[in-house]
C-alpha cells in the first residue's frame, strides 16, 4: 500500500480539497484528506496531481520524422513504436489510442509492452482504396468489404474501429474536403462496430463528411476541420448534430511550440480558430488527439501541449484537464477504469508542478508519472 502525497489532486473532473491517494494493487483504493503520520507515503511536495492523460488519437508506427510514410519500411518498425510508446509514458500520456498503424502492430505491443502506456488499437485504419493512408493496409471497398473489415479487427481484439471517411493532408491523390465512401458504406461500418461492442471514430475533414458520421451514429468525429477545397466552413447544424447526439469531437492539438504548418494550412488558420469557437460553443463534447507521429512538429508525448489551441476554442484550463482525462476516457470507453482518480480506478497517475487548473501550460512540467501504481 502507497500513500501519495500531493499539494493539490484534480481527480479528472474538478479539483478537490484532498491531499493524498491510497495506491494497491495497481488501483487507487481511496482519496484521504492528507497522507498519515506512519506508512510508506510518497510526499511529491508542490505538485498537482491528476489522472495520466489520456491521447484519443496517435499514431505509434509514425516516427514524427519529415517523411513518416517512407520510414515504416525501415527495419526495426515494432522496436521504433514500443520507443514512441515510451516517449508518450514519459509525458504523462498513459493511456494512447493508435488510430493507424500497419500489421496490428500496436495490437502486439499492446499485449506485450510492460512498461508502457496503455495502448488501445484499432488496427489499421478502414480507407477506399488508394484511399487516405491505404499504405497501412486498410482498404475496402463496397457495404460488405466494410463490414468484413470491421470484422477482421474485431476478431483481431482491436479496441476500437477507425474509418477514414474524408481523403487527408498526407496522402497524396485524396481530397480532405471529399468522402471516400458512400453512406451506407459508412452505416454499415458503424453498424458493424456496434455489433462487436466498440468505439468507432471517422477521420473527417470537409462538412458532408463529418456530417456523414453523425448520421451513422459514430463516437468519434476526427480532426473536424470543416475544410472545403480551398476554405473553411463551419457548419451550424452539423455541430449541432454532433451535440445532439453525443458525438465527440476529438481535435488535433498539440504542436511543438515554433514549428510553422504547411503554407496551405497556416493560411486558414484564423479561419479554423473561429470554427473551433462556434465547435465549443454549439455544446459539442472536445477531446484531444494529438496525431503525434505524422510529422515533426508532432512528436510523441505532445499532448502535453495541446491546451494551446483547446484555449483558443474557449475552454477554460479545467474543461482542458477534463478533455484530456475523463471525457477522453469515456470516448473511447474505459470510463470505468480510466480517466479519473476515485476508488476502483487504475493508478495511472501524472503529477506536475504548479496547477493545470489555473494553467495549462503546467501539463509541460512532468514531476512524476504513475503507470499502474508504480511510478517511472
Ligand atoms: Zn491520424
Amino acid at each position: 500500500m502507497l500513500i501519495i502525497r500531493a499539494r493539490r489532486v484534480f481527480d479528472g473532473r474538478d479539483l478537490t480539497a484532498k491531499r493524498a491517494v491510497v495506491v494497491s494493487g495497481g488501483k487507487v483504493v481511496e482519496l484521504l484528506d492528507d497522507a498519515p503520520e506512519h506508512g510508506d507515503v510518497r510526499d511529491l511536495g508542490d505538485v498537482t496531481l491528476l489522472p495520466g492523460l489520456v491521447d484519443t488519437h496517435v499514431h505509434l508506427a509514425f516516427d514524427a520524422s519529415p517523411d513518416p510514410v517512407t520510414a515504416l519500411d525501415r527495419e526495426g518498425l515494432y522496436d521504433r513504436m514500443r520507443a514512441h510508446a515510451r516517449q508518450q509514458l514519459a509525458a504523462g500520456v498513459t493511456t494512447v489510442r493508435d488510430l493507424g498503424d500497419r500489421g496490428y502492430l500496436a495490437l502486439r505491443l499492446a499485449g506485450e509492452m510492460t512498461d508502457g502506456p496503455e495502448i488501445l488499437s484499432a488496427g489499421a485504419p478502414i480507407t477506399s482504396v488508394k484511399g487516405h493512408c491505404w499504405f497501412l493496409g486498410g482498404e475496402a471497398e463496397g457495404v460488405e468489404g466494410v463490414r468484413r473489415a470491421v470484422r477482421e479487427r474485431a476478431a483481431k481484439g482491436a479496441h476500437a474501429i477507425k474509418v477514414m471517411i474524408t481523403g487527408g493532408e498526407m496522402t497524396p491523390g485524396t481530397h480532405s474536403h471529399l468522402n471516400q465512401f458512400s453512406q451506407a458504406e459508412i452505416d454499415a461500418a458503424a453498424d458493424e462496430a456496434r455489433r462487436h461492442g466498440l468505439p468507432i471514430a471517422g477521420h473527417a475533414h470537409g462538412g458532408p463528411g463529418i456530417a456523414a458520421a453523425v448520421a451513422a451514429g459514430f463516437d468519434s468525429v476526427e480532426h473536424v476541420t470543416f475544410l472545403t477545397a480551398d476554405d473553411v466552413a463551419p457548419d451550424p447544424a452539423i455541430m449541432a448534430a454532433m451535440a445532439a447526439n453525443g458525438v465527440a469531437a476529438s481535435l488535433t492539438v498539440g504542436v511543438t511550440p515554433g514549428v510553422t504548418p504547411p503554407p496551405r494550412i497556416a493560411a486558414l488558420i484564423p479561419k479554423l480558430f473561429d470554427s473551433l469557437r462556434l465547435l465549443r460553443s454549439s455544446g459539442v463534447t472536445i477531446v484531444g488527439g494529438s496525431d503525434s507521429g505524422i510529422g515533426p512538429p508532432k512528436p510523441h508525448g505532445i499532448l502535453t501541449h495541446g491546451g494551446e489551441m483547446l484555449t483558443v476554442a474557449g475552454m477554460t484550463p479545467v474543461e482542458i484537464l477534463r478533455a484530456f482525462t475523463s471525457d477522453a476516457a469515456r470516448v473511447c470507453r474505459i470510463e470505468n477504469r480510466k480517466g479519473r482518480i476515485a476508488p476502483g480506478f487504475d493508478a495511472d497517475l501524472l503529477a506536475v508542478r504548479g496547477d493545470p487548473t489555473t494553467d495549462h501550460t503546467a501539463l509541460r512540467e512532468t514531476a512524476a508519472v504513475f503507470r499502474n501504481g508504480a511510478s517511472l
